[in-house]
């Protein structure tokens, strides 16, 4: 579903990102880990057309996208769709119109036809009752379900979620990461950078260890977290656990 070869990414004199070659098969799961500053947010930025790569080739559902070519960019955004950890929903917005924009505006769904959809995904994640609320009424866990089910309206190839539990209080957590595994149960393709190991050993199809840019290391996660290869999975790992 989503294919990189040699992606690489500059700041100004800092290589945020150097040959990552990355396959994420059609309803996989891949869990990417690694320490503050690898890269993680700007690989999985660059899968959705946030980041623009300087180098390397890009496939999405086997279509390459051609990284300076802007329509083609914009049209990525439409099909991956992306969670963050502050949620990033529209503040002036319902909870039922951050969810029906975009699907009225990108894909020209009728807004009746945009509403069913947005309550019966509402329903799902049990906030129904909140459609019609502004989402600085919602908990940081229901706001992040909201986020979720947004993304999911857009009928994507692919969901990105960039630590989306980091912000959320510990109690909250556990009703998000119960909507993700759902996701993943239903044959969701996810690409997951998180610090939830509980979640990488339970949901992951592969787990991803980046380190100042590069891939060091990836595997199912009973090889990964059982027998690290690398020195500084293992040092990572340590430290985390
Ligand atoms: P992670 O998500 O793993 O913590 P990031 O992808 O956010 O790492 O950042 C990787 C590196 O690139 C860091 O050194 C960060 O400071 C730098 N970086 C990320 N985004 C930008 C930006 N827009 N401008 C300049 N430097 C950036
Ligand atoms: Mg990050």
């Amino acid at each position: 579903m989503i294919s990189l070869r040699g992606i690489g990414k500059r700041f100004g004199a800092h290589r945020a990102l150097s040959g990552i070659d990355l396959d994420v098969e059609a309803s996989s799961v891949v869990v990417l880990i690694g320490p503050s500053g690898s890269g993680k947010s700007t690989l999985i930025r660059c899968i959705n057309g946030l980041v623009r790569p300087d180098e390397g080739t890009l496939h999405i559902a086997g279509k390459p996208v051609d990284i300076h070519h802007e329509s083609a960019w914009q049209q990525m955004r439409t099909e991956v769709g992306m969670v963050f950890q502050d949620y990033a929903l529209f503040p002036h917005l319902s909870v039922l119109r951050n969810m029906t924009i975009t699907p009225e505006r990108r894909r020209g769904v009728p807004r009746a036809k945009a509403e069913e959809e947005a309550r019966a995904l509402l329903t799902r994640v049990g906030l129904a009752h909140k459609a019609l609320d502004y989402p600085s009424a919602l908990s940081g866990g229901q706001q992040q379900r909201v986020a979720i089910v947004r993304a999911l309206a857009m009928r994507p190839k692919a969901i990105l979620f960039d630590e989306p539990t980091s912000a959320l209080d510990p109690e909250t957590i556990g009703s998000v990461l119960d909507v993700m595994k759902d996701l993943a149960r239903e044959g969701t393709t996810m690409v997951v950078v998180t610090h939830e190991m509980g979640f990488a050993r339970e949901v992951a199809d592969r787990v991803v260890f980046m380190a100042e840019g590069q891939i060091v290391e990836e595997g199912p996660p009973d090889a990964f977290f059982g027998a690290p290869r690398h020195e500084r999975t293992r040092t990572f790992l340590s430290n985390i656990r």
